[in-house]
């Protein structure tokens, strides 16, 4: 029988591109989302894309009685928990929204899981919990500290896997610590779709390949990097995606060899290894899409870094898992998504 995935937040970006990937990879998926930044037609586009329709819940992690409806009825193998708010700016101007989400809804997911002893997690952290790193790439035992509401809910929870861990040894904890997520499903059907303005690098240089915006602004040219621009790791999210099928496979065959008796708390970095330039990436958008993209630079972002990449090798060891697409493939699915989908799910 096909082990059993609940996939929290699994109407998002992410999650929808781990979805096709999980059901790829033979596993049975519940998607469990309140659809504040999702909607129906996302989960739809996946089931169209997998030939079968999603089982798809509405709910809020806070909500424990909807949760354990959730857990009464189906027997799951562990959860993918992608659930949470992830706007930076906005963690700042209302982090109690952030950490109710974030932190009280993470803790009311642990609760109901444990009380229904599934005790296998993968959960989206990410490497904003590095905060400035002393040392690039950036290993899983670097020092962490965060400088917004944001990173610091990943932060909290991180810490709360830690002592759970420790509290209960029966508790398999995989926090992924994703880079920079960019890029969509190469049919051009699901992909990124913010709701307001972006805030991330490669939405807002798509919207303005495409017309929405009129021009971008590079936030600082004057950091210690080859071009003055910053550096991050981009990975494609499908490559993403299949990180979290590796990182299910390895709980499974650790948990079925009597190699260890658990996991406990294993953090892991999503990343290609490989810093990109935010010139590099508007060269490299503009060639594939053949479109120019006006740009500015404008004073830096308050709380940017200069550089940001991944060591990938943990990943690489345990997983068996590396990332495996170029900067011009997640340009170009970019540019597909984008161009076939100007107003995103809303409106074709
Ligand atoms: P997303 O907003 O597209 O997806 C998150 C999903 O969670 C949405 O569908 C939203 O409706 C749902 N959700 C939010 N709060 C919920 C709640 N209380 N109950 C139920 N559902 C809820 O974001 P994404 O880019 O797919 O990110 C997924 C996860 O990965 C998030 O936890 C995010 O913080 C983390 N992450 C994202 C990035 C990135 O750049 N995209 C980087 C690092 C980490
Ligand atoms: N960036 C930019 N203009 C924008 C958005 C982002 O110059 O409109 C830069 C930002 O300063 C950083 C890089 O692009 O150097 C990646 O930013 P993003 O918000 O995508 O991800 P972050 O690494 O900050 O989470």
């Amino acid at each position: 029988m096909n082990k059993k995935i609940l996939v929290t937040g699994g109407a998002g970006y992410i999650g929808t591109h781990t979805c096709i990937a999980l059901h790829a990879a033979g596993y049975d998926i519940v998607v469990y989302d309140n659809l504040s930044n999702s909607s129906r037609e996302a989960i739809n586009r996946v089931s169209t894309l997998i030939g079968q329709s999603i089982d798809f819940i509405e709910g809020d992690i806070r909500d424990a009685e909807s949760l354990r409806q959730v857990f009464s009825a189906h027997q799951f193998f562990g959860v993918i928990h992608f659930a949470g708010l992830k706007a930076v700016g906005e963690s700042v101007a209302q982090p109690l929204k952030y950490y109710d989400n974030n932190v009280s809804g993470t803790i009311t997911l642990l609760e109901v899981m444990s009380e229904y002893d599934v005790k296998n997690l993968v959960f989206s952290s990410s490497a904003t919990v590095y905060g400035d790193p002393e040392r690039l790439p950036i290993d899983e035992n670097s020092p962490r500290s965060c400088t917004n509401p944001y990173g610091q809910s990943k932060l909290t929870v991180e810490h709360i896997l830690e002592d759970l861990a420790v509290s209960d040894a029966s508790w398999n904890l995989i926090p992924l610590r994703y880079f920079n997520p960019v890029g969509a499903h190469p049919s051009g059907q699901i992909g990124e779709d913010p709701n307001d303005i972006p805030n991330n690098l490669m939405p807002y240089i798509s919207q303005v390949a495409v017309g929405k915006l009129e021009k971008l602004s590079i936030f600082g040219n004057d950091y210690p990097t080859t071009d003055g621009t910053g550096v991050r790791d981009f990975i494609h999210v499908t490559d993403l995606a299949q990180g979290h099928v590796a990182a299910l496979n390895y709980l499974e065959s650790q948990t079925r060899t009597a190699k260890t008796d658990s996991i406990g708390f294993l953090p892991i970095n999503l990343g290609t290894g490989k810093g990109t330039s935010v010139l590099e990436l508007v060269a490299a958008f503009s060639k594939v899409s053949e479109q120019d993209i006006p740009y500015q630079f404008a004073d830096r972002r308050a709380g940017d870094i200069a550089s940001c990449y991944a060591s990938a090798d943990k990943a690489k060891d345990l997983l068996k898992w590396q990332a495996e697409l170029s900067i011009a493939e997640m340009c170009q699915d970019t540019w597909r998504w984008q161009s076939m989908n100007p107003n995103g799910y809303n409106a074709t």
